[in-house]
Parts: structure tokens; sequence; C-alpha cells
């Protein structure tokens, strides 16, 4: 692949305005501007520059990101800024998408890819892959609401009852749960469902894979053990 199909495999832009960007010397490799569009070489994991940016070539990106309230996890949102603001625009032109969607007023760990199938496993019911939630509530939790969340509820629309597993009373207000599902609003659907209500909701986990220290708002790269690891 040439450099200038190259760059436009990785979001910055059209074949066009990637020829424009590297005739304009906007573009290193091994900290040289290369001013050859039609430079070949193999780009699995170089590293290159547009103007100050260091970037490297990735067939294919896996991101999480930690998700502020506030935001849309749409490219058209409605009513909030819409995540994909929060990331490089290369990122966003390469078309990344989210798997599955975190209401605008959720926090929390937020997985995005452009690979279709990745997402695809992630998000398919049949593979069960387990998302923690921290669900503040506006009544006290009593133990009945935590039994019903344990053997399931049904909510409207559904035609089998939905359980949590390893739900866990943080505090008088909170707890901890875990669902496979991701169908619309869900945890809030089940906690009402069980006699309370939602009023903060956070994803901490989805299959073995937590935000650790990463700051609000901030994303990363996933490792590839990452990426095999989350499905
Ligand atoms: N369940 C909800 O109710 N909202 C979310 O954002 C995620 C899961």
């Amino acid at each position: 692949m040439n450099l200038e199909r190259m760059l436009h495999s990785q979001g910055f832009g059209s074949r066009k305005q990637c020829r424009a960007l590297i005739e304009a010397g906007r573009v290193a490799l091994g900290g040289e501007p290369c001013l050859d569009w039609r430079y070949e070489q193999d780009w699995q994991d170089t590293c290159f520059h547009v103007d100050e940016t260091e970037w490297r070539y990735r067939a294919q990106v896996y991101l999480m990101l930690h998700k502020p309230a506030g935001y849309e996890c749409s490219q058209q949102p409605q009513h909030h800024a819409s995540v994909f603001a929060l990331l490089p625009e290369p990122l966003r032109l390469r078309g990344v998408q989210p798997a599955g969607r975190l209401d605008q007023d959720t926090t929390g760990l937020l997985l995005l890819s452009d690979d279709g199938p990745w997402l695809h496993a992630l998000m398919h019911p049949r593979r069960h892959v387990p998302k923690r939630y921290l669900a503040q509530l506006k009544h006290l939790l009593n133990d009945e609401q935590l039994h019903s969340l344990q053997s399931g509820v049904l909510l409207h629309g559904e035609t089998v009852p939905l359980a949590a597993h390893d739900t866990q009373r943080v505090s008088e207000r909170s707890l901890s749960l875990t669902i496979e599902q991701g169908k619309y609003h869900q945890v809030k659907r089940m906690v009402a469902a069980a006699g309370n209500r939602v009023e903060g909701l956070h994803r901490a986990q989805i299959g073995c894979l937590a935000l650790g220290e990463l700051p609000l708002g901030a994303w990363r790269y996933l490792s590839a053990e990452e990426v095999l690891m989350a499905t």
C-alpha cells in the first residue's frame, strides 16, 4: 500500500486530501518529511507523524473510553454532545462504532472499534459477555428488591424474565450488578421493575475489561491481549 492509501485507511481524509497533506510536507516517516505519495512499504506497526502528532499504523482500531455524563453514543446526537467528539478526528473518520450504547446520563466503560465482527461478537446475546454496573438508587435497597433482580424481572415487551448476576449491595442506596444482555435502558428498567429507581449509573466492566485509572473523558487503545480477552 502506498503512503497516500495508508493515510486514507487511517482516517486522514479522502485520498486527494491525503495526497495534499503529503505534498505539503506535513507527513513524516522516521522523523523526515516524505513528499512521495507513491512511497510503499509494509506499514504494520509503523510510526508516522502528521504535523506534530505521532500515529501508529493499525489495520483496525480497538479503544476504551471513559464516558462522562452528558454525552450521547451517537454520531448525530439529539440533545447533548456526541461521545465521538472525545476522539481525535482520524479515529472518527475511520468509522469507529461503540459496542452497544450507554444512556447520555450513564458514565463508564465504552468499547469502540472499526472491526465489525469484533463488535458483533461483543454484543451478540449468545456470547453472554457480562457487563457490570454500579447503580445509585433513589430509595433504600431492600432484600426483596435484591432477590427480584437476582431471580429475574419481566420487562415490558419481553417474553422471558431478565436476571442480574453477582448482585451486591454496595451501600444503603447503591448496588453492583452484572447483566449479560444489552437491552434498551435495561438496568434502569430492571431496577424499576424490582421496585426502586436508578438515579446514577456507571458501567465498570465489560467481560474482563475495566477502566482502571483511565480518567473521565479520556480514551486509550486496547492491547492485542485485551482485544482477544474482551470477547
Ligand atoms: N442500562 C441502562 O439502563 N442504561 C445504560 O446506559 C446501560 C444499561
